[in-house]
């Protein structure tokens, strides 16, 4: 029978404080933590070339002169299998990072996700702004970007000391605008479509994690089966609903993904919503801890519902992570139904020390090491 629903408008207030919190910087633990790594990394970036070493820039790459100052170390071409070595083990390092700590690289440190996070910021900060006034913001950013990256190849301060009167080569014109589009466009327009659809390290990363790698990741046997409910129901352990088996689990989870499915309609959805059908109505009393709010999808950059299983393009952010938890507070329930861990963990599986990633990684960057110390030797 139809039912009426209360409307209630809101006044030019309560939307002027919807969209102030809509475009509000992201708040919790590991926006804190992008935070400080993008500090961090920026002031490296932006500082290094500036730095000075025995009266020479700290770090530069002379190409003409096929020589690399580092900090006081001079490499010449002939060192190059050295250098090649060294960046070799960095791989395996990195290889191994993954292995052991999950895609820390990717949410915490890739340029691409550090620089997305900046222009992200800046325009949440410049909302309010034309759009053109923003772009040329973003253009700013881009511009220091590229004359800091050439500044790693030529002296960075006679660099910028020929801007006026303006005198660069050719060659320096080139890469500067060359690196300030690539910024503009990766961070600025792309962002997480680099991680989805350019990046080889994201299609890497099924073979290097295993289920002991902490990865972001949802705790379906406290979550399911998922649902809106009346206020005032407590989370399971408030009320003493037991954790559901991991089978079970991921059957509801599954089920609720291809409702979703289904639910944007087409042939696909068609053919989806007669098995959707088969989903169970669950009560307030049945219903896990997943409030259904979706806050987890729309915090994410990259529009991943980690509620359906791991996703190559999670840069694991842990943006989604902070949404949860905002959520959980909200409703009274603990946090950690989205959380940081790996997949033995989150289903209550023995967790393995000995894996043979682990060793394969260690014993590629052994390698990589006595390799380097011998070429250097
Ligand atoms: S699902 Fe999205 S928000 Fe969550 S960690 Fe992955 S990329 Fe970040
Ligand atoms: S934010 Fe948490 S409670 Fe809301 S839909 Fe995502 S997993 Fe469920």
């Amino acid at each position: 029978m139809p039912r009426r629903i209360p409307l209630r408008m809101l006044g030019a207030d309560a939307e002027n404080a919807v969209a102030a919190d809509a475009a509000a910087a992201p708040r919790g633990r590991y926006a804190r933590l992008r935070r400080c790594s993008l500090w961090l990394l920026f002031a490296a970036f932006y500082l290094l070339p500036w730095l000075r070493w025995d009266g020479r820039q700290a770090l530069r790459f002379d190409l003409p002169a096929r020589r690399l100052d580092l900090f006081g170390l001079t490499l010449w071409s002939h060192d190059v299998g050295w250098l090649l070595l060294t960046l070799f083990a960095a791989a395996a390092a990195l290889m191994l990072t993954t292995t052991l700590a999950g895609r820390v690289w990717c949410g915490f440190a890739c340029p691409q996700s550090v620089w997305s996070h900046a222009f992200a910021w800046l325009e949440r900060r410049f909302a309010a702004w034309p759009a053109a006034a923003r772009h040329v913001v973003w253009a700013a950013l881009a511009l220091w970007t590229g004359i800091s990256f050439v500044g790693y190849f030529a002296p960075i301060a006679d660099l910028v000391a020929r801007l006026r009167p303006f005198a660069w080569s050719g060659g320096e014109t080139f890469w500067v605008l060359f690196y300030a589009l690539a910024t503009w466009g990766n961070a600025g327009f792309l962002r997480s479509q680099v991680c989805r659809y350019l990046c080889p390290y994201a299609r890497l990363q099924p073979l290097l994690c295993d289920r002991d790698t902490p990865l972001i990741g949802y705790d379906a046997m406290r979550g399911e089966p998922r649902g809106a409910r009346a206020c005032g129901q407590g989370s399971i352990a408030q009320r003493g609903r037991r954790l559901l088996d991991a089978g079970t689990a991921h059957d509801y989870a599954l089920r609720a993904s291809i409702a979703r499915l289904a639910g944007q309609g087409g042939q696909r959805g068609d053919a989806l919503a007669s098995y959707a059908g088969t989903l169970p109505k669950f009560t307030d009393a049945q219903l896990g801890d997943c409030v259904d709010c979706s806050a987890c999808v729309d915090a994410c950059p990259a529009r991943i519902d980690l509620r359906n299983g791991p996703h190559y393009a999670c840069t694991a952010c842990g943006a989604c992570v902070d949404a949860c938890d905002r959520s959980m507070d909200s409703h009274g329930f603990a946090h950690g139904l989205l959380r940081w861990a790996g997949a033995n963990a989150i289903e209550r599986q023995p967790r393995r020390r000995l894996r043979p990633r682990l060793l394969a990684g260690f014993a590629l960057l052994l390698a990589a090491l006595l390799a380097a110390l011998f070429a250097a030797g």
